[in-house]
């Protein structure tokens, strides 16, 4: 029995947080392979280790001293490792990397030693080893993981041991150091989970496993309990935030169940994802799995008559957003009109250049522009191939006068998408969570 396990920034934030997950750990055999985030907040006013890390390279950039904010980088860390009375020489290695700051170290690997620092001393307080994530996490010259290579080369150096491994980063095909991108840990953990055959990969965060609803908006949501890979690639999709959207595919191509489970209640189940399962005979019949919604989407739309019945035009549509590198995260379309809905910071930048291009080569009868939407996303496997659904989010938002600027619908109907003013984002959620859940 294997079990990796991912500890996220709040969980390593102090010396108090690496007590419990030591107990964590300690408490079953199968608990062998350990990956660590930097350190987090300890408290809301609190920094990230990670975002300091990225401070020192702006001041670097613009010639400014980054020192004082080093200097909270070495209290956080020598701070953890005195109190846990550690004999590594922490004090060595903040130096060490100090002065490769200073000869200009690049951003890559000066931002990922946050997760370095944290698996050296995790590795001690364990007993276990450190195992370096840029001796076995290996990417393509395109920044993709190179899945077969990194497997191999882990399983080599585990075999059945145990393991500390910083997250969040790898190593190029060129010897140098490249992070994946921001809450990137949780993918190491899946990465190492999947090359380990586990036989389940546990996520240890600061929630009782993934809400019903973000709780900032909603008091109090209810935790999920079970979900299946492909509600969680919803909800994080549209904006859950537990977990780094790309978690689930690394696991989920190897059967291993996901654990979220929370350091600071280790008691608690926390939500459990797998393919598919029996619903528990108590289960909450609930409709919906969960709720989640992001803002800042820009809607373009482009009408032209006829364009229903013709061949290539949207191709020709999206090439013109790729050309400009914007993605295009949904396309509701009705008849001879069709929208793009993108992130606004993406198309911000070549909103121009995009317009321009289809005014050129589509030749439409109309474009509009429309900032300020968000996206909310209503997810459930409960709701596939039954009648109703959209009938209850269309009155409830309704009733309260919201008014719905975009709808779309998986083919797969696992989740039903509405795009609202930005104004109305919190307001949608409440209602829906209402709707649905209360
Ligand atoms: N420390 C990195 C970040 O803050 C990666 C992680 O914690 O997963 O994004």
């Amino acid at each position: 029995m294997l079990k990796v396990l991912k500890f996220g920034g709040t969980s390593m934030a102090d010396a108090t947080q690496y007590r419990k997950i030591r107990d964590i750990v300690k408490s079953d055999p199968a608990r062998r392979i350990v990956v660590v985030s930097a350190a987090g907040k300890r408290f809301s006013e609190d920094n990230k280790v990670t975002d300091l890390l990225y401070l020192c390279d702006a001041h670097m950039r613009y010639g400014v001293s980054f020192d004082s904010i080093f200097d909270m980088i070495c209290e956080r860390h020598i701070g953890i490792a005195n109190d846990l009375g550690l004999k590594v020489d922490i004090r060595s290695e903040l130096e060490v990397l100090r002065e490769r700051i200073q000869a200009g170290l690049n951003r890559e690997e000066l931002v990922s030693r946050g997760e370095y620092l944290s698996a050296i001393l995790m590795a001690e307080y364990l007993g276990f080893p450190f195992v370096d994530a840029k001796d076995w996490l290996f990417f393509h010259y395109d920044g993709t993981v190179d899945q077969e290579k990194s497997y191999a080369k882990l399983r080599e150096i585990v075999g059945d041991g145990c393991a500390v491994i910083p997250g969040f980063y790898g190593v190029m095909p060129d010897g140098k150091i490249r992070t994946l991108t921001r809450g990137g840990s949780d993918i190491t953990g899946a990465l190492a989970a999947a090359a380990l055959d586990a036989d389940v990969y546990e996520n240890w965060t600061d929630v009782s496993g993934i809400l019903m609803a973000d709780p900032r908006i909603v008091d109090n949501p209810h935790p999920i309990e079970r979900a299946t890979y492909s509600e969680l690639r919803q909800l994080s999709y549209s904006g859950a935030q537990v977990l780094h959207e790309m978690t689930v595919f690394p696991v989920r191509e190897k059967g291993i169940p996901l654990n979220i489970r929370n350091t600071n209640e280790p008691d608690h189940p926390g939500t459990l994802v797998s393919e598919e399962f029996k619903e528990p005979k108590d289960a909450q019949q609930r409709f919906i799995t969960g709720i989640a919604g992001k803002t800042d989407f820009s809607i373009v739309t482009i009408s032209k008559k006829g364009m229903a019945g013709a061949v290539g035009t949207l191709r020709e549509i999206v090439e013109i957003f790729e050309d400009n590198t914007v993605p295009i995260c949904y396309t509701p379309s009705g008849i001879d009109c069709v929208s793009l809905v993108c992130p606004s910071e993406k198309l911000t930048p070549h909103l121009y250049s995009v317009t321009e291009s289809l005014r050129r080569e589509i030749k439409p009868d109309n474009i509009k522009v429309v900032d300020n939407i968000s996206i909310i996303g209503v997810v459930g496997r409960k709701m596939a191939y039954r009648a109703g659904t959209s009938g209850k989010i269309f009155a409830a938002l309704g009733e309260q006068g919201i008014n719905i600027r975009m709808i779309s619908q998986g083919p797969d109907e696992l989740n039903i998408l509405v795009g609202v003013d930005s104004k109305d984002y919190a307001q949608t959620v409440r209602v829906l969570y209402n709707a649905f859940v209360k």
